[in-house]
């Protein structure tokens, strides 16, 4: 198995070097030049496994220059037991009669990222022994919130790695700022930045790209990579729960053999839907994929008409983790879809980096209405939602779950599609707590966050997660600021070079 550039289709590397340099030379990303199959009969062996043998079934088809023993050692690590509160990793959760909650968020940091970063310094350290062998690895994260602290708890005391996150002082919730400052590990630096999170992204992207500050770390036997979500070892653990998915529709009797399901995410870079339409590709039977979005609507525009404009106002929302207005994964799927053309995907991307706008071809479009449905809620009507579905179907969302299942009303009531569905649940309800307090309640009490947790927990009955609890005694290790030109300095400070 080999992987491809979507901006050079010509190149060829191996998984361990996709997942090392994260970023093509070209600009481009990195996607497998094949897509391995599973037949339904392999789909129906899945179901007396654990989420580790389902994972390394499907993780052993794309990395195939990793060995048995190292995937097994991969795998065997990052969803050990004690890690995520629920024995099956990513449970299915029932919602009504015809659809599931698939729960990504059971792990650390109480969001479905770290699905994928509780393995990915597994799968680079091993790749990086094989494609730059004698070096440590430096990873720099710039963090809107969920992603920083997901990193640095999968990448905590990992040998051979140092993690460096950087996040925006203003730009963080109160509970996602308690949880990065008293982050625990030997390995590990956290710094706020003056300035919003762009300022943080254009920071860590200008200190990753310059060669003098590349040169000076080689001097000192580091290297950087990266965790973001454009790296294939970010996604490449994302299809496994989207098969593990069926796996257990079957076994819950939810489909019969065969059967499609459709697939509902609350997406913003594109990373978690573009997974399911891997696993579609496997032969999964997959039927609509469903992309909810926020009020930062630039997904629904595109997929329902096939001209992505950026050009448009940027709302904050309660559902912070999905206010974005340049999916990078997208790119992944216009190379699948337009037959692997990279002079297309080259002028789209082009196109979007000089004016904000570009149409797909019509065959494009076509394929795209074929494979996805699409849908986007305001604040309000979520909130809504939230608080029905907690009084009639008794389950208690978070907000950007919350966006998911409001599409997935407005979709069915527009269609009458009756396919037996899966909702993917990205977070706690406790990492928003004020805000999911607020829909169950119909108003915002004066409490303190902890207090607006116990309060959630109190009407809902809902347990608060252990590690978002345990915060409350936990001391805080990090509370330098820099401004945005001294991020340079930070690194090296906490590098001590
Ligand atoms: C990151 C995130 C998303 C968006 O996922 P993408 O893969 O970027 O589409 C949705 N919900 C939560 C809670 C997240 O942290």
């Amino acid at each position: 198995m080999l992987y491809t550039s979507t901006r050079n289709n010509t190149l060829r590397v191996e998984a361990s070097e996709a997942i090392t340099r994260g970023i093509s030379e070209d600009g481009g990303l990195f996607v497998p030049v094949e897509i391995p199959q599973l037949s339904l009969q392999d789909l129906q062996e899945m179901i007396p496994m654990s989420y580790i043998e389902r994972a390394k079934k499907v993780l052993s088809l794309y990395l195939t220059d990793f060995t048995p023993e190292e995937i097994d050692s991969c795998v065997s690590g990052a969803y050990a037991e004690g890690k995520f509160d629920s024995d099956k990793v990513a449970p299915l959760v029932t919602l009504d009669e015809k659809a599931e909650v698939l729960e990504l968020f059971r792990g650390p940091t109480c969001a479905f990222k770290d699905m994928a970063l509780q393995l990915l310094p597994y799968l680079l350290t091993t790749a990086a022994k094989k494609a730059a062998p004698d070096k440590q690895i430096v990873i720099l994260v710039a963090t809107s919130g969920d992603t920083g602290k997901a990193a640095l708890e999968g990448f905590k005391d990992v040998p051979g790695t140092r993690i460096l996150v950087f996040y925006p002082r203003d730009g963080v919730s109160p509970m996602q700022k308690l949880q990065m400052v008293t982050q625990e590990g030997a390995n590990v630096g956290v710094c706020a930045i003056e300035g919003n999170f762009d300022d943080a992204q254009s920071g860590v992207k200008k200190i990753f790209t310059d060669q003098t500050v590349g040169a000076k770390l080689a001097e000192n036997g580091l290297m950087f990579s990266s965790a973001n979500s454009i790296n294939w070892g970010r996604l490449v653990p994302q299809i496994v729960y989207y098969c593990s998915a069926y796996a257990d529709m079957l076994e819950k009797g939810k489909v019969a053999p065969g059967e499609a399901m459709n697939v509902v995410v609350p997406t913003g870079n594109f990373g978690n839907i573009l997974a399911a339409y891997y696993a579609k590709l496997m032969g999964v039977p997959v039927g609509k994929l469903i992309c909810a979005s926020n009020a930062n609507n630039v997904l629904t525009d595109f997929l329902t008409t096939g001209t992505y404009d950026r050009n448009r106002t940027f709302y904050t929302t309660m559902s912070p983790s999905m206010d974005i207005l340049i999916s990078s994964n997208l790119e992944r799927l216009l190379f699948h879809l337009s037959g692997e053309d990279d002079a297309a995907v080259r002028d789209w991307m082009g196109k979007l980096a000089e004016t904000g706008v570009y149409t797909v071809s019509d065959e494009v479009f076509a394929q795209i209405k074929e494979h996805f449905a699409a849908g986007c809620a305001d604040d309000e009507t979520v909130s809504g939602v939230i608080r029905k579905t907690y009084e009639e179907d008794g389950y208690l969302s978070d907000t950007h779950t919350g966006v998911a299942i409001t599409v997935y009303r407005d979709y069915c009531a527009a269609t009458g599609d009756g396919t037996p569905t899966v909702i993917a649940a990205t977070a706690s309800p406790y990492k928003f707590s004020k805000s999911v307090l607020t829909a169950v309640l119909g108003e915002t009490p004066d409490l303190d966050e902890f207090d607006m947790a116990g309060a959630l927990s109190d009407r809902t009955g809902v347990k608060i997660p252990a590690p978002l609890s345990n915060l409350k005694d936990k001391t805080v290790r990090f509370t330098t600021t820099c401004a945005a030109d001294d991020m340079e300095q930070q690194v090296y400070d906490m590098l001590g070079i």
